[in-house]
């Protein structure tokens, strides 16, 4: 775990990818693992199921998104 320390929830990505897109990544993952806006009833209520797919947790409908956040 020492290697990963700096990196955040990216050093699961190793070094396939550079520093500084795994530390976007590290960025964009903080925004994934919280509520996204649905664009159906507009709550941020959309919570991502799998890249790219979002389930609102409100209106219950799924939509696709950018892989990582959702689309502005
Ligand atoms: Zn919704």
């Amino acid at each position: 775990m020492a290697n990963t320390k700096k990196v955040g929830s990216s050093g699961r990505f190793g070094v396939r990818y550079g520093r500084r897109l795994r530390s976007k990544i590290v960025s964009v993952e903080k925004v994934q693992r919280g509520k996204q806006k649905c664009p159906y009833c507009k709550r941020s209520t959309a919570k991502r199921v799998a890249a790219g797919i979002w389930n609102c947790t409100k209106c219950n409908s799924k939509f696709t998104g950018k892989a990582y956040i959702v689309g502005e």
